[in-house]
């Protein structure tokens, strides 16, 4: 028995890095998945094609998690399309890293509306679905460093640390409806997002894990299978650190 059989999954911001391989991973474990995307269509449709080599529909969507009329727009053609959504993953998001002397107000701006406003934008939409169906679970990707903070990154980890506190007042404010909120607060990953990191940098960051190595995307989707599974049915509002022990 597959863990997401028959289950459908909404995951934004999937055709690149964490969100592409989590396409993959919930396809192979019986999952139909809509996925969004903003820029990289071509990109997109490949992962689609790929995944659905599982068996299940697969549906790639160009939508701006940031703006809240396509996410409406969106969130109702999957509907259409998939009849149900029993997960939502809200993966999308960016690094516009400066040290606040040097930070924007549009470096700030877009890291709040990418990030932050997105995951309000789409479980807000999935609200009505969801308590509808009495069902579902809700996994916000937010990071180590919205637990530790990160020089450099202010706005990140503010939207990060954000994103934590939305997840446990969803958490109250929905579990009674047998509807789950967690979040993943992934470490270091391989991703196209830290490929432009400085070596240097890299070197501390792999150092300061307890693994001494970055974590794959994988690693990251593994993590994610488990909370939209029934395995994980008693947790909520928890935050899943999986950082290799940084
Ligand atoms: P990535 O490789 O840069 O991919 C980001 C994905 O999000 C792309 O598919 C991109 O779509 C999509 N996206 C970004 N903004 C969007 C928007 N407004 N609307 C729709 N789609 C949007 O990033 P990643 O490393 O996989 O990171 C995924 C998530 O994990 C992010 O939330 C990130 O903050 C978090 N995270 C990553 C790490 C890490 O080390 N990599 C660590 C902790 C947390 P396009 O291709 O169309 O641009």
């Amino acid at each position: 028995m597959k863990l997401l059989e028959n289950k459908v999954a909404l995951i934004t911001g999937g055709s690149r890095g964490i969100g592409a391989t989590m396409v993959q991973l919930f396809a192979e474990q019986g999952a139909h998945v809509a996925f969004t995307y903003r820029s990289s269509a071509e990109q997109a449709e490949a992962i689609a094609l790929e995944a659905a080599k599982s068996g299940v529909t697969v549906k790639a969507y160009a939508s701006d998690a940031s703006s809240f009329d396509q996410t409406q727009e969106v969130v109702q053609q999957v509907l259409k399309d998939f009849k149900t959504i029993d997960i939502l993953v809200n993966n999308a998001g960016i690094t516009r890293d400066n040290l606040l002397m040097r930070m924007t107000e549009s470096n700030w701006d877009d890291v709040m509306n990418n990030n932050l406003k997105s995951i309000f934008n789409f479980t807000k939409a999935m609200m009505r679905p969801m308590l509808k169906a009495r069902k579902g679970s809700i996994i916000n990707i937010s990071s180590i460093v919205g637990l530790k903070g990160n020089a450099g990154q202010a706005n990140y980890a503010a939207s990060k640390s954000g994103m934590i506190g939305f997840t446990k007042s969803i958490a109250q404010e929905v579990g009674s409806r047998n509807i789950r909120c967690n979040a993943i607060a992934p470490g270091f990953i391989a991703t196209e997002m830290t490929d432009d990191l400085d070596e240097k940098l890299k070197d501390l960051m792999v150092q300061s894990t307890a693994l001494k190595r970055l974590g794959s995307p994988e690693e990251i989707a593994n993590v994610a299978i488990f909370l939209a599974s029934d395995l994980s049915s008693y947790i909520t509002g928890e935050t899943l650190n999986t950082s290799g022990g940084m």
